[in-house]
């Protein structure tokens, strides 16, 4: 089986080689990701420049390094590479629970794959700069194991708590942000923003964000649809 590994930290990121190295018991990998961080850009795609795949060096792997986007190098990767089944995003330095699931470009080269007709699995753990993931691994390897024979499910957003002491599944919590911004000052002394939202609501239960805080690791299964069926249903009533 063909796993092809990406994420939108880049290409040289920890946690994609930890991520590689947990997929590499279970199958052929190749990890193709950003040559620069992209994290936030969601699903975008590059469309008004042609865009390259160079080798990169990743000990112990087969890696490429996209002037793209998570969502380009996921298109790119399997179109080179061919007969992949499932992609793999991650592990991203930082949490995708709830809201920051529209703005996550983890997550959005997960989607991508779907689009495409392949499965694709979102890892994503508390941002620790200084973390090779490799406490995490038992638990990034058993939550590989018990996702990879559910073929029925195309695409799953997983997030890892600092010290997981169970596995469970979840919904995504559905909240507001308070849209902070945090002004500074930049070296001429012109004022600039920060956007640094925080939920307005606490963790609702059986959500991603409750799992996190009770130190389970999340499991979400999502899917394409964005229709809101019920407001689809009361109108065509009327
Ligand atoms: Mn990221």
């Amino acid at each position: 089986m063909r796993i092809l590994v990406t994420n939108d930290d880049g290409v040289y990121s920890p946690g994609i080689r930890a991520l590689a190295r947990a997929a590499s018991r279970f199958g052929e990998v190749r990890i193709v990701a950003p040559d620069v961080e992209q994290s936030s850009i969601s699903a975008a795609v590059t469309s008004t420049r042609p865009l390259r795949i160079l080798p990169a060096r990743v000990e112990g792997f087969d890696a490429f390094r996209v002037n793209g986007t998570p969502a380009d190098c996921v298109a790119v990767g399997a179109h080179v590479w061919g007969a992949v089944s499932i992609v793999f995003s991650g592990i991203n330095h930082g949490l995708n629970v709830g809201t920051a699931l529209w703005h996550s470009g983890t997550l959005a080269a997960a989607k991508q794959a779907t689009l495409l007709g392949m499965r694709g699995i979102a890892f994503s753990a508390p941002h620790d700069e200084a973390s090779d993931f490799s406490e995490l691994l038992p638990w990034v390897e058993r939550t590989i194991a018990e996702l990879l024979p559910m073929r029925e499910l195309g695409l799953l957003n997983v997030n890892f708590p600092e010290n997981p002491r169970a596995v469970c599944w979840t919904r995504q919590s559905v909240h507001r942000l308070r849209g902070r911004m945090v002004p500074t000052l930049d070296p001429y002394r012109r004022e600039h923003f920060w956007f640094a939202p925080i939920p307005c609501e606490d963790a609702d239960e059986g959500s991603d964000r409750r799992a996190i805080e009770q130190g389970l690791v999340s499991i979400t299964p999502l899917k394409l649809d964005l229709t809101d069926h019920d407001a689809l249903r009361a109108h065509v009533a009327r």
